[in-house]
């Protein structure tokens, strides 16, 4: 799937207190893309990847998933469309506490009334390293396993790209480092667009392609 965002705008505010926190972004995302997005606090990485997410509505610009303009939709068809299309990746791991690592990573399938693919499912906990892990709590895992769950249930639905937001920030840098790659081998393996958040220059410098972003100005900084 390609993804194309044409001059993308996002203003907070009024007069003295307007905000543009993310001016004219326009950038292309090919299939098995690796990304990653740079940027001091307050620049509009954020923005960026609600913008790009289909999460928020940017004040304009245009953003198409394979020709489809995704703004077009209505909220709940736009819902759907993430669901099905975009898995993400934030530094809360936000898994149930009550539920194994298994039900987590199924919850969303279940809630959109899909059969999950136990094939699917067992292939990717054995990428993640986590297949002996399945029926453990949360609380039974260390950081690093929770967030390798919290991988596997966001590409469980099959999305055709993830979004990850400062995916390491709550793990130290060995296990941040484990996870960031194997992050990277399950996109790679299934095809699927990687763009990822970081204040992390060893990740960023992981990526094939790095975008710089300062003031809500995107720049694209280097293409390996
Ligand atoms: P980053 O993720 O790089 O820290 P953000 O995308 O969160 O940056 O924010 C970019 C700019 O937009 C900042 O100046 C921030 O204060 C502003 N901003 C973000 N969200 C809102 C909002 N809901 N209302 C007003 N201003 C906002």
């Amino acid at each position: 799937m390609k993804i194309e965002a044409k001059e993308l705008s996002k203003i907070y505010g009024e007069g003295e207190g307007r905000v543009t926190a993310l001016d004219m972004a326009s950038l292309e995302i090919m299939p098995g893309d690796f990304i990653s997005v740079t940027g001091p606090s307050g620049s509009g990485k954020s923005t960026l990847l609600h913008l790009l997410s289909g999460l928020d509505r940017p004040t304009s610009g245009r953003l198409t998933y394979d020709d489809r303009d995704i703004y077009s939709l209505s909220d709940r068809e736009l819902s759907a469309f993430r669901r099905r299309s975009i898995g993400f990746v934030f530094q809360q791991f936000n898994l149930l506490p009550v539920l194994t690592a298994k039900e987590n990573i199924l919850m969303p399938l279940l809630l959109d009334r899909r059969r999950p693919d136990l094939a699917e499912l067992e292939k990717l906990s054995r990428l993640l390293g986590i297949h002996d892990r399945m029926d453990h709590l949360p609380c039974e895992l260390s950081g690093g396993q929770q967030q390798r769950v919290a991988i596997a249930r966001a590409l469980a639905a099959g999305p055709q790209v993830v979004f990850a937001d400062e995916p390491t920030r709550n793990l130290d840098s060995r296990s941040g480092g484990e996870v960031m790659e194997l992050l990277e081998k399950v996109c790679t393996k299934m095809g699927r667009a990687l763009v990822v958040i970081t204040h992390d220059s060893r990740i960023a410098s992981m990526a094939r392609r790095r975008l710089s972003i300062v003031d809500g100005i995107v720049t694209e900084v280097a293409c390996r």
